[in-house]
């Protein structure tokens, strides 16, 4: 608008609309996949500490075979993580979400579908679909969950509108580890050993198998290096449930 004013007085080149519309669009594209940039609604990342405190979160479960396995590990070394639920897969699995919450971990709305197309639907849907996942928690374990992860770390003024509405905390992280494409075990490791940082937030997924299979090497390892596991909660200092 301000350019189109302006061009009533001076001349304003094509070249420079269009590379203004294309700034434009790419600023909206980074605001809605970098989860972190805080550009439509407030995303917690990592815990603000000086001690070699780090916390575990797991998307998109329960997984019928994978959460089980997953849950036993957390359980030899003591760790209490958070995971972030999807709530169809709740649905099919209320005895791990049970399991989850008797074993000290906490449970966060990551949708109720995962719908791939889920950041187009209308702010109304979006609503629905998140508070789908809050009954069926609820239902299971007769807890509000207060925190919600974005299905692909993706906001939009949509998704924005809908955590508003519904009051939600959001949870972003600062280390994905990126199991969702990485299968080799020691290369998995070897990434995340090196990005290890006090007050850190790790993206696993409870869904897949090679997070079962390095996530007991893992935890000794940040161990040994004198990392301590603090549940999500209480490293940001704020409620997991209403
Ligand atoms: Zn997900």
């Amino acid at each position: 608008m301000l350019l189109l004013l302006a061009d009533q007085f001076i001349f304003i080149s094509a070249w420079f609309y269009i590379g203004t519309v294309i700034a434009t669009l790419a600023l909206l594209a980074y605001g809605s996949a970098a989860v972190c940039s805080g550009f439509y609604c407030r995303v917690i990342c990592s815990g603000s500490t000086s001690e070699r405190i780090i916390s575990l979160t797991f998307d998109d479960g329960p997984h019928e075979t994978l959460t089980p396995a997953i849950l036993d590990i957390l359980n030899k070394y003591d760790v209490k993580s958070a995971f972030f639920c999807v709530g169809n897969r709740a649905a099919e699995n209320p005895h791990l979400i049970m399991r989850m919450d008797k074993e000290g971990h906490i449970i966060g709305n990551h949708s109720g579908s995962h719908h791939f197309l889920f950041d187009l639907f209308s702010r109304k849907k979006i609503a629905e679909d998140l508070e789908e996942n809050d009954k069926i928690i609820d239902r299971i374990i007769n807890k509000k969950v207060s925190l919600f992860r974005p299905p692909y770390g993706v906001t939009n003024p949509a998704v924005a509108a809908a955590v508003r509405a519904r009051g939600y905390t959001v949870i972003g992280w600062s280390l994905k580890s990126r199991d969702t494409v990485i299968k080799n075990e020691n290369l998995l490791l070897e990434r995340l050993g090196q990005k290890l940082k006090n007050g850190g937030i790790i993206l696993f997924h409870d869904n897949m198998d090679v997070t079962a299979r390095i996530l007991d090497r893992f935890i000794q390892h940040a161990a040994e290096r004198n990392f301590r596991f603090e549940r999500l909660d209480h490293l940001l200092k704020i409620n997991a449930y209403e």
